[in-house]
């Protein structure tokens, strides 16, 4: 008999609920604070800037949460997407392992992020909001955003972080494809990038002062305009499980249930979308399951930073939120996973990770490329650098169980595909790429401003 390679559902079997891990953890995350005040953020602070429902959900402690018809709608358009099994990756490795990934590089965007941006357009839609603004990095949630806007009528403001928005032009024209109005930041639309630009007329921008932006221009308009983010938040991570749920089913159609099960980690949200649904098994019934995060070894908030109430941002806007964090100021090493450069760590999946009840690896960044070359070479697509963390990681499991003489079976989240990062690639063959060593004393004295900062 033939192999069963792929296992996808039907329009008709998909998941019609996200699944809300806060409903069965016994340690609740802490809330997230108001800087000023120290006290727990109220539903009012944060209407301002972000849509009602999405703000239940952030505060929800309701077990499933139904997914609106509309949402179910347009995550038809690429949804479900497919369970794959690795066998080619399993031959190459030599390994009794069976190794499964989901593929969450079929979306428009080439990532999982539309996951969220749909149900985040739609639900402010549906209060009547008409301007979202966001900002980008390099580009993957402001290619999202915009996909999500354009069908629920909403106009579009991405701030881009100006050096991104020079370097790579492919993911700021897809935005503009989708009817996106993408700005360069620093801007003088705003009184931050003017300030900025008043200052360094050359400025190339940062993160923190794109957020800075985006968040001024939501607040002067409150009735008609909110603000939305890609990751960390728990709405963002709830909406995400729609990966998992269909993954449980995929993975009992094939008959089969993970040990192992894997995703590459910024601010949480694919490996949560991936591991969640998986980790309620553990939560619920005491299953003996694996769940790792990986993040690079340059920014290793979670193997090396510290538990602490920290902003959510680099620009100190947001709420505090208790996490696993390197500080907020920490500048990571300019690695090509931009999408895990990150300080932090989602609240929920801190406070997971301090119960133990996830894991966490790092991995440097010659091996995360490797390890993206031989799953291209073998399974044939080339992943997104932020997803070869993941793959790797599913390499030394794999690897392991062959030294053990252990079949166990192996699942991690493609997050993403590299067709837009191909640079990346060029620069890895060219042997321009290296690893970072990360000293102590860098992780100690960022965190220790955190100490002066946040009393
Ligand atoms: C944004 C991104 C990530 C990291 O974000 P998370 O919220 O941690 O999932 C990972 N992979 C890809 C392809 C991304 O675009």
């Amino acid at each position: 008999m033939s192999k069963t390679k792929k296992i996808l559902l039907t329009d008709k079997q998909m998941p019609t609920r996200w699944y809300n891990i806060v409903a069965d953890m016994k340690n609740r995350p802490l809330p997230p604070l108001n800087p000023k005040t120290k006290k727990p953020v109220t539903k009012e602070e944060m209407s301002v800037i972000f849509a009602e429902e999405l703000i239940d959900q952030e505060m929800s402690t309701e077990r499933y949460i139904d997914i609106p018809e509309q949402v179910q709608d347009v995550y038809k358009i690429w949804r479900s997407t497919p369970l794959t099994r690795a066998y080619a990756l399993e031959k190459a490795l030599d390994t009794p392992a069976k190794i499964y990934f989901k593929n969450e590089s079929t979306s428009p965007a080439g990532s999982h992020k539309p996951n969220t941006a749909i149900p985040q357009a739609y639900y402010n839609h549906k209060q009547g909001i008409k301007h979202l603004t966001t900002e980008t990095g390099g580009g993957q949630w402001g290619t999202a955003i915009a996909f999500a806007s354009q069908y629920f009528d909403l106009d579009l403001k991405v701030f881009m972080v100006k050096v991104s928005y020079n370097q790579k032009p492919y993911r700021k024209l897809m935005m503009n494809a989708w009817g996106a109005d993408v700005i360069p930041s620093p801007s003088t639309l705003t009184q931050a990038g003017r300030d900025m630009l008043a200052k360094d007329p050359d400025c190339s921008g940062s993160l923190g002062l794109a957020i800075s932006e985006a968040v001024e221009m939501a607040v002067k308009d409150p009735e008609t305009t909110k603000y939305c983010l890609g990751s960390v938040l728990n709405h963002v991570l709830l909406h995400q499980t729609i990966i998992g749920e269909e993954a449980v089913m995929q993975m009992e159609m094939a008959g089969d249930m993970p040990d192992i099960v894997i995703g590459c980690f910024g601010g949480g949200s694919n490996f949560a979308g991936i591991g969640f649904p998986f980790l309620k098994e553990k939560l619920t019934k005491g299953t003996d399951i694996r769940v790792i995060a990986v993040e690079p070894a340059s920014c290793p908030k979670l193997t090396r930073g510290i538990f602490h109430y920290d902003f959510g941002d680099t620009a100190g806007f947001t709420p505090l939120i208790p996490m696993y964090t390197l500080g907020h100021n920490f500048q990571p090493a300019d690695i090509h996973a931009g999408g895990l450069r990150y300080h932090g760590a989602g609240a929920i999946v801190s406070q997971l990770l301090k119960d133990g009840l996830i894991e966490a690896q790092s991995v440097p960044q010659l091996e995360t490329f490797a390890a993206g070359l031989t799953f291209a070479k073998t399974e044939g697509i080339i992943p997104a650098p932020e997803s070869t963390h993941a793959i790797a990681v599913a390499i030394r499991e794999a690897l392991k169980a062959r030294e053990e003489g252990k079949s166990k079976t192996i699942l991690f989240n493609l997050s993403g595909h590299g067709m837009i990062d191909l640079f990346a690639y060029e620069q890895y063959f060219a042997g321009k790429l290296q690893n970072y060593d990360l000293p102590d004393s860098v992780i100690r004295a960022s965190i220790e401003e955190l100490d002066t900062i946040i009393k």
